[in-house]
């Protein structure tokens, strides 16, 4: 039965390919920031409805959050789309760098792709189960702004993915992996001062300035660096301090990241950095307002998810490349340098990576090789890992060595190349919801995992309870 529903997935997206490369051009094109995704969630929503889809709209309090459901009972897959863009990284799909409009916000981290293969594997599914009669229920979970807001936490804190069996979902990358690295826990707090305007000359006795407790808070930190673990990273801007040099500023506001590999690493570091900015506040007689952007655990990967994945991958077989995509990806990838991309691919520490300095696009799919490592970066995909076994693949995308968020994989996600890598993870989207409806085992031995990376710890929201998504981040 297996094999049938696979067969009838994978014909589902060959023979809509035309349209999914459609809507994630147009969702490129959108390329809106977190929690304002309204355009490329209403695309994604009613593409859904179009295909039998049940959408509910608006969950968690977030606008631009839904959930697509098809079929009914157990078991249920979720597959989770995201769809927000990165700001100031606007770029045509040439092969060299030139904004469409400079300083407006490009999918440097393709997850117009993101969305779309998601969306193209549970329609597939939906399809593939309805003519082989497989039993259960896919869900499509709409995910709005990871990059900086982590809109997922909210979701989880809500019960958004309770009852369901297993997650998955696809990320862009330059490699076709399914990869088991955790990720850094990570707090974003923006620290907001109030003091009291003087001139700076003529009666500096009178000012209490705002940007000064910035500056010692900032102090206080860099202090407590040596007193951290050393995988903790704290990394900070000054958002606002101050208009002039000749008047005190009466506000001003620092935004801070807090990492560290477990959350319970994270929250006495955070505690500590909450007591330094109360002292700098102290010290300069301001006020301080402290506002909790977003909180998010570390990642718990699963290796049962990943080896499935893993088999699909191979079993499709990664896109092949036309001689002119090729060509277009040797252009993009000459703005890379020979050092830049060496450092990218060893940081990976993927065995043999020394052997991929001369390759452009990457067609092989390697066994993951990451278990046990922490990417330094940060995801609220980790949240969800939590709550269900969940997956995050990879499929090659971009050329090998391309930096994280750059202009050139906005590129790479508005052209050919980006279609073909949501076109096959599409397939492996489904392939492997297959296996897992079909195959109790497989889910059991998933959860068993899952159990045991928790290790008796529990999830507890690391967002305050009484706060809201930070919907107007980009109003202020
Ligand atoms: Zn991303």
């Amino acid at each position: 039965m297996s094999d049938n529903a696979k067969r009838i997935a994978f014909e589902w997206v060959d023979s809509n390919e035309r349209r999914l490369a459609e809507i994630s051009d147009e969702i490129w094109g959108y390329a809106e920031l977190g929690y304002v995704e309204f355009k490329s969630a209403k695309l994604l929503a009613n593409e859904l409805e179009k295909h039998g889809f049940k959408v509910e709209r608006g969950v968690a309090g977030i606008p631009t959050a839904f959930v697509g459901t098809w079929g009914k009972g157990k078991p249920v897959i979720g597959v989770m789309g995201e769809y927000d863009a990165l700001p100031g990284l606007s770029q045509k799909a040439v092969p060299h760098k030139e904004p469409t409009k400079a300083g407006e916000p490009g999918h440097g981290c393709g997850h117009n792709i993101h969305g779309t293969s998601a969306l193209g594997g549970a329609i597939a599914l939906r399809y593939a189960m309805e003519k082989a009669g497989v039993k259960g229920t896919v869900k499509f979970f709409g995910c709005p702004a990871e990059e900086m807001l982590s809109g997922k936490v909210w979701m989880v804190r809500e019960g958004v993915f309770d009852g369901v069996d297993a997650v998955l979902s696809h990320h862009p990358s330059s490699m076709n992996v399914g990869g088991l690295s955790s990720s850094n826990a990570n707090n974003a707090v923006k620290f907001h001062f109030r003091g009291k305007t003087a001139h700076a000359a003529g009666n500096p006795e009178m000012g209490r300035s705002s940007l000064d407790a910035v500056e010692l808070m900032n102090i206080g930190v860099n202090f407590l660096r040596e007193h951290v673990i050393d995988k903790a990273r704290i990394h900070y801007v000054i958002e606002e301090g101050g208009g002039q040099p000749n008047v005190v500023p009466d506000y001003a506001r620092s935004w801070y990241y807090i990492r560290a590999p477990e959350r319970d690493q994270l929250e006495p570091i955070y505690e500590r950095i909450l007591k330094i900015a109360e002292g700098a506040a102290l010290m300069t007689e301001t006020e301080l307002k402290v506002e909790f952007i977003k909180g998010i655990y570390n990642k718990l990967p699963n290796k049962v998810l990943s080896d499935a994945v893993t088999a699909n991958m191979r079993a499709i077989g990664p896109p092949e490349y036309t001689e002119e995509e090729m060509s277009f990806a040797e252009e993009v990838s000459k703005s890379i340098s020979e050092d830049s991309k060496r450092t990218t691919l060893w940081k990976t520490k993927r065995p043999g990576w020394e052997k991929l300095m001369d390759v452009v696009m990457d067609r092989t799919v390697p066994d993951a090789w990451n278990d046990g490592e922490v990417s330094h970066g940060s995801t609220d995909v980790s949240d969800v890992s939590w709550q269900t076994p969940t997956m995050e693949f990879s499929t090659a995308t971009y050329s090998l060595g391309t930096p994280g968020h750059s202009w050139q994989n906005v590129v790479y996600s508005g052209m050919s190349i980006g279609h073909k890598s949501l076109l096959f993870a599409s397939k492996v989207i489904a392939a492997t919801a297959i296996d897992f409806l079909t195959d109790p085992e497989l889910l059991k031995a998933a959860w068993e995992e899952l159990d045991r990376r928790k290790a008796g710890r529990t999830y507890k929201s690391p967002i305050p309870e009484d706060l809201d998504p930070p919907l107007n981040q980009w109003k202020k």
